[in-house]
């Protein structure tokens, strides 16, 4: 069955209130829903993890021990992976138990743990707040990538994605972005920090939600991930992938400067107005002079562009010979996706004899385009399968109590 135009999906999604509605970026809205999303109330003692080495030197401070006593504390609880203050037996006793008094080394709780046919491994994590995000994991024969996520829902409604299906419900916070990389390697067994085989070898920004519109929480917490004396991934191994917030790619370059992947998936703004809606904000020719200032990209690091295969949409000669005339002054990979369905998904997936003359019409132009099998389709683990029921919680009103 071919799928009726991709742009009849958005118009009808957006006279329906279905959680699907595309709505135009604005930054002041998305700041102010943001900022108060991120206001998520925890409950008891605070856990210590994720929390950035200033943080933790300000927690340390606050229960009246020396500073320089958090540089030991951020040692066990990065490289060593300590879940247990008692256990840090470099740290005077009296601090252990001060820590014990008032912190945790809890991390989020995984209320799901499946492993797919094919070894990827995905966990719903629950934060204190009750929230949920998916984090996954991918083996493969010399390293394994970790696909963290960065809010809780996505804003940006991309059609053909299953988390853009579901609202925004809030950004995470550092210290939860962290725990995920935490919590993925205490059930990988992978503590102390190894200095190599490492089962999680890379991390790739690729989960729920747009990295770039929760900057600063993401900014934190890959420096924490970064930091040579605790899990120490280092910024080449690294990615960050964006669907395209233009002024916050030049950010990125310039404070993070993980390497770069951009969900592209169309080559004509009318068509990726329809896939991915921020399009009409930061359409293809600035999203492209932003590729073409990122810093540090050369031949031997290039910027990734995510090109998702639908079929009949977006997967013609036509588009590839387009796709290699777009990129041919940017040092550029592309990575065909095949499209992975989902419930109720909208779109095919081209077909494979389809997606394979694509790739070789790119190659021929000089233009790298691995096709990337999918993984973990059989627990919707794979790229744009990722969703979880988190719904933003009901205000509470002041005042709507007493008038009732
Ligand atoms: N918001 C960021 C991070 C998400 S990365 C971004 O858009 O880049 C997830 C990648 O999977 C993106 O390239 C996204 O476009 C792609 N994707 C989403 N849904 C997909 C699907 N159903 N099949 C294949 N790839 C999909």
């Amino acid at each position: 069955m071919a799928p009726p135009p991709a742009a009849a999906y958005i118009l009808a999604d957006m006279n329906s209130d279905s959680g699907a509605t595309p709505k135009m970026f604005d930054p002041v809205i998305e700041k102010t829903a943001l900022a108060s999303a991120d206001a998520a109330a925890s409950v008891g003692p605070k856990s210590l993890v994720g929390l950035t080495r200033e943080e933790l030197t300000a927690a340390v401070v606050g229960l009246g021990e020396a500073p320089f006593r958090a540089k030991q504390l951020f040692h066990w609880i990065y490289h060593r992976g300590e879940r247990d203050f008692a256990q840090m037996t470099t740290l005077a006793k009296d601090f252990r138990a001060n820590l014990a008094g008032h912190f945790t080394v809890q991390r989020p709780e995984a209320v799901r743990d499946e492993t797919s046919a094919d070894g990827t491994r995905k966990w719903l994590f629950r934060f204190a707040d009750g929230q949920e995000v998916e984090t996954v994991h991918i083996p493969e024969e010399d390293r394994g990538t970790l696909c963290v996520s960065s809010q809780v829902g996505c804003s940006l409604a991309c059609s053909f994605c299953h988390t853009g299906t579901q609202k925004l419900v809030r950004n995470l916070a550092a210290n939860e972005i962290v725990a995920q990389v935490m919590a993925a390697r205490d059930a990988l067994g992978e503590w102390p920090s190894p200095k190599s085989d490492r089962m999680i070898s890379n991390v790739v920004m690729m989960g729920m939600g747009e990295p770039l519109l929760n900057f600063e929480n993401v900014k934190k917490a890959l420096a924490v991930v970064m930091d040579p004396e605790g899990i120490a991934i280092s910024r080449r191994r690294i990615t960050l992938s964006t669907a395209g917030v233009v002024p916050l790619m030049d950010r990125c370059g310039a404070e993070i400067n993980v390497n770069l992947a951009v969900s592209l998936h169309a080559v004509t703004d009318e068509l990726r107005d329809v896939l991915v809606p921020i399009n009409r904000r930061f359409p293809l020719a600035d999203l492209l002079a932003a590729c073409r200032r990122y810093p540090g990209v050369n031949n031997a690091r290039r910027i990734t562009f995510e090109y998702v295969m639908l079929k009949g949409i977006n997967d013609r000669p036509e588009h590839a010979r387009k796709l290699a005339r777009l990129l041919k002054d940017i040092h550029a990979k592309t990575n065909l996706i095949p499209f992975n369905p989902w419930p109720g998904s909208p779109y095919e997936c081209s077909d494979m004899d389809t997606v394979e003359a694509f790739a070789g019409i790119l190659n021929a132009a000089g233009l790298a385009a691995p096709i990337r099998m999918p993984r973990g389709r059989d627990i919707l683990a794979a790229c744009g399968q990722l969703r979880t029921e988190s719904q933003r919680r009901r205000r509470v009103v002041a005042g709507a109590a007493s008038a009732a």
